[in-house]
């Protein structure tokens, strides 16, 4: 008989049992009964987990007198030893093994022959199922398979039949119910507070056995049909989460998705009796056992993209497509996921969003610069999050420190919310810098501009008092929406930012989309284009073959600022000619409008982002053409050190303080002295201030930084004296070690100036 004949006999009787009006104990003895006889063996039993101990709650073949007495703990004899590991034993000759243990009172000597499975629940055993056999033979593959899908069904018996503690029912260890810290790498600092909702959620199965064997395997098909789909033009969308080793995901997803061994197994499982809910859940445990007897990391992270796409085809077949985004957040909450991209991010309710705690992330991957301006604090790079954190726990995350408290104790969370408390008084502290003026001790004023993004985000240019956008992502809008914005929709919002902004200035940075801002309405095109994003067809090089995208853009622009002063930058400029192409653009534009006899903006300056560096060698004639540079530390590091933003596994490889990139930026600062051009750094690493502190050492008077980082700017900038400054870092850079930190650490220490 096949395994899935196998199983399916017992699973239809196994269904009446579970239908009939039996107390759960009788179902039990009724079940035992069942697997022994469909197996042919002369013992069958159960044992459950209680108060931490495996009690035998049925058997069939040992003496009734040891039910409900004989208990083993976790790890104590062959049970426990399958319960420990969850694995699955099958010996011949039981007495053999080194962790046979002979309990007398069950009569079990005349048996040889044994084999176990863990039942196991949410990842967990909470019991086990086996059977012994007086001839001493290996049980067969089939039987053991039956067995393993018994033992799934059983659980379902079990955890409803309210058989066993209910926490241990659901197969939860001290780790998952308790108190627990989980640490990982500051992406943005803060505190949160709230629930934990998982980006993509788990399904509960609810239902194990099919009523129509041939419907599940129809659904299955279904589903296996649409996922393919979704991977195939997964590359292309944002749901993606765009991380840094995206292709290699992919490409395992890919290999996954067509995998036939995959399809046949959960087929396999569907012909034994099993909803194909059910039948997805016991492959991939029976793949989860296989794996943890492989110890090796590589597989470790493959698994954990089947586990995704297992996840996946269970949403599809489920019928739960949509992200926690979509059904809208009901409480504060701590957002879990594995990787999000910045679209995905801006789906979510910004007044119920208290935090993400993400699997992977790095620092100035794009999802991380949008929660930055969205103030929502994000820990990167956490382990173990799927095992330890249920949807619902309560979550104190504390960004700044690189830690979330999962379940924490009531003085735990009272002590966090009182330090919270305190944090908010600090930041109405920054607030009463408002304002005041950044001068430096030696009297010079710092420009203290503000990144910006979205049209909600201006109201922190009056709460933080910062001098002007220095740089206003208009692709944010994009990202955003479904469709290519209108012109008249990017109109409202750019007339909108400038009212907002009053008179202080905006640099609307035209779009730069592509790299890690896919978009779906330009996806296909990128992906053809683009092996690697990054540095690809991406910001202005796909503006400028875009041309359309570019001149509404430009049209819109020059109509929102119409009488007023409009300042304008181009992403990603590698050569000057590029600038000049994007400026025609809007010369074309204005012409047009002029000719129409339009209101013309009253003054437009042009500028550029210096983030490729080959641009860095071609000053001396870009910077005649310009108003002002920006330079862009996000996308140059990436490329000064061949070190994609993006990825997690070099997330903490590369410091903003090494000599390289200080070096880098002294040598652009200088080049643009007695140009007459405003320079300034506009990426993530002007807000933080040991960073600030080096880009004011060596010569830099304008930042463009994260509204949350405007106040502790202010307050530092207001502490530094420049010459003394910048005679150590130029001491500092002559004579370098492998980055600044400690250095300037030291030096910031010994002058009182908070730097972390
Ligand atoms: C940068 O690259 O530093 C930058 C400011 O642009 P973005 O982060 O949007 O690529
Ligand atoms: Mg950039």
């Amino acid at each position: 008989m096949s395994a899935a004949a196998a199983a399916r006999q017992i699973l239809t009787r196994l269904t009446e049992v579970m239908a009939s009006r039996l107390h759960a104990q009788g179902k039990l003895d009724q079940v035992v009964e069942i697997i022994g006889e469909c197996l042919s063996s002369e013992v069958c039993s159960i044992y459950l987990l209680r108060e931490g101990m495996l009690e035998l709650f049925a058997t069939r073949g040992l003496n009734q007198s040891a039910v409900h007495v004989t208990r083993m703990a976790i790890g104590e004899g062959l049970t426990g030893a399958i319960a420990q590991k969850v694995e699955t034993l099958n010996l011949a000759e039981a007495k053999a093994h080194p962790d046979f243990q002979y309990r007398p009172e069950t009569g079990e000597d005349k048996f040889h022959s044994f084999a176990g499975v863990p039942i196991v629940y949410r990842e967990r055993a909470v019991g086990v199922l086996c059977v012994q056999h007086v001839e001493p033979r290996r049980y067969e593959e089939v039987e053991i398979e039956a067995l393993q899908t018994t033992a799934m069904v059983l659980s379902e018996l079990i955890a409803n039949a309210e058989l066993v503690d209910e926490e241990e029912a659901r197969g939860l260890t001290a780790e998952q119910t308790g108190p627990h810290t989980l640490a990982g790498l500051t992406l943005v600092k803060g505190l949160g507070a709230g629930t934990a909702v998982f980006h993509q959620p788990r399904v509960e199965i609810t239902q194990f056995m099919a009523e129509d064997v041939e419907a599940e395997r129809q659904r299955v098909y279904r589903a296996f049909d649409r996922m393919r789909e979704q991977i195939d033009s997964l590359a292309n969308q944002a749901e993606f989460g765009v991380g840094g080793e995206h292709e290699e995901v992919l490409e395992t997803y890919k290999m996954f998705a067509y995998d036939e061994g995959w399809s046949r197994r959960i087929n396999e499982a569907i012909d034994s009796g099993l909803t194909a809910e059910a039948a997805i859940e016991r492959v991939q445990q029976h793949t989860r056992m296989r794996m943890r007897e492989i110890d090796d990391p590589l597989l470790a992270d493959r698994m954990h993209d089947l586990e995704d796409l297992a996840n996946r085809l269970l949403r599809i077949v489920a019928g739960q497509i949509g992200t926690a985004a979509s059904q809208g957040l009901r409480r504060d909450t701590i957002l879990i996921a594995r990787n999000l991209g910045p679209a995905e991010l801006l789906e979510y309710d910004k007044r119920r969003l208290k935090g993400v705690i993400l699997e992977e992330g790095s620092l100035t991957a794009h999802v991380v610069i949008v929660a930055r301006a969205m103030n929502v604090p994000v820990i990167g790079r956490v382990k173990n999050v799927r095992t330890t954190i249920r949807e619902g726990d309560e979550i104190l995350l504390d960004a700044t420190a690189g830690n979330a408290i999962i379940r924490p104790l009531p003085a735990v969370a009272d002590a966090f919310h009182a330090r919270f408390a305190k944090s908010r008084e600090k930041q109405a502290a920054y607030a009463s810098l408002r304002d005041v003026e950044p001068f430096t001790r030696c009297g010079t004023r710092i420009q203290v501009m503000m990144n910006a993004g979205l049209r909600d985000d201006m109201s922190m240019l009056a709460m933080t008092g910062a001098d002007g956008v220095g740089l206003f992502r208009t692709e944010f809008q994009f990202l955003v929406s479904a469709t290519l914005p209108q012109r008249e929709r990017q109109t409202r919002l750019y007339r909108d930012v400038l009212d907002a902004a009053g008179d202080k200035p905006v640099i609307f940075r035209t779009v730069d989309i592509g790299g890690d801002k896919s978009v779906p309405y330009l996806a296909s095109e990128i992906a053809e284009h683009d092996e690697n994003p990054a540095m690809g067809w991406r910001a202005l090089r796909l503006a400028l073959e875009r041309e359309g995208l570019m001149k509404v853009q430009a049209r819109s622009l020059l109509e929102a600022a119409a009488g007023r002063s409009l300042y304008v930058m181009f992403p990603m400029v590698s050569e000057p000619w590029e600038f000049d192409a994007a400026k025609a653009v809007f010369d074309e534009q204005l012409a047009y409008l002029r000719g129409k006899k339009r209101l013309l903006p009253e003054r437009i300056e042009f500028g550029a982002m210096l983030e490729v560096p080959a641009l860095a060698e071609m000053l001396d004639v870009l910077l005649p053409r310009l108003s002002f540079l920006s330079i862009g530390t996000n996308d140059l590091t990436q490329f000064l050190f061949a070190a994609d933003r993006a990825n997690p596994k070099l997330a903490e490889r590369y410091d903003w303080l090494s000599p390289s990139i200080l070096r880098f930026l002294k040598r652009v600062v200088q080049a643009s002295v007695g140009s007459g051009i405003e320079i300034g750094v506009c990426g993530e690493m002007g807000g933080r201030r040991l960073e600030a502190l080096a880009l004011l050492g060596i010569g830099y008077r304008r930042l463009s930084i994260t509204p949350a980082a405007v106040g502790p700017i202010k307050e530092l900038v207001r502490k530094v004296d420049l010459a003394e400054l910048s005679a150590a870092m130029t001491g500092w850079l002559a004579d370098p070690q492998q980055d600044l930190r400690d250095q300037l650490s030291a030096w910031a220490e010994a002058r009182d100036i908070e730097y972390d």
